[in-house]
């Protein structure tokens, strides 16, 4: 099923700046982009990365939609608590949690990002995540 994603994100960063009463911004470097993907799966990934860079910042949080190398690439930001370098290569891991002390009030279950990678990688994407420890955390999710 083919999507145009510049509606598709505006409605997403719509309902979810209202839903968390939160400052959620979208930018896009084109008007229109088609993308083959099933759009309920597309919209649980996005609310996976979006309600982590709520939960874990308090500034605003983008949602940037891009094309790179004719790939369909949307980038997630933060300015939060960012990940540690030792934990990067795990978050993806089924159940795996950064530090259960430092989210024991949020309370995930650390099932969130491996659905989402699961979901991705069977759309024939991948994902990237970039992050510095109290500057934010970058996921970069490759659509295509
Ligand atoms: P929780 O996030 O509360 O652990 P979850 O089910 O959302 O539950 P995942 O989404 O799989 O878990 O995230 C795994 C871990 O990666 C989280 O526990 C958190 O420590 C870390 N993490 C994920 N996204 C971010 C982010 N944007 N900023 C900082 N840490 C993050």
């Amino acid at each position: 099923e083919s999507i145009e994603l510049v509606s598709f994100c505006q409605a997403i960063q719509r309902t979810l700046s209202i839903t968390y009463n939160r400052n959620v911004q979208f930018l896009s470097d084109r008007d229109e982009i088609y993308v083959d993907w099933d759009p309920q799966k597309l919209k649980q990934v996005l609310y996976i990365f979006v309600d982590n860079a709520i939960k874990y910042s308090d500034q605003p949080v983008q949602i940037n939609l891009k094309e790179v190398d004719n790939r369909i690439t949307i980038t997630v930001i933060d300015e939060g608590i960012g990940i540690p370098k030792e934990d990067l290569d795990q978050i993806f891991g089924r159940f795996y949690r950064v530090d259960k002390s430092r989210n024991s009030q949020s309370g995930g279950t650390g099932l969130g990002l491996s659905i989402a990678a699961g979901i991705i990688a069977k759309h024939g994407g991948n994902v990237t995540v970039e992050s510095e420890e109290d500057k934010g955390t970058a996921f970069t999710i490759y659509l295509n």
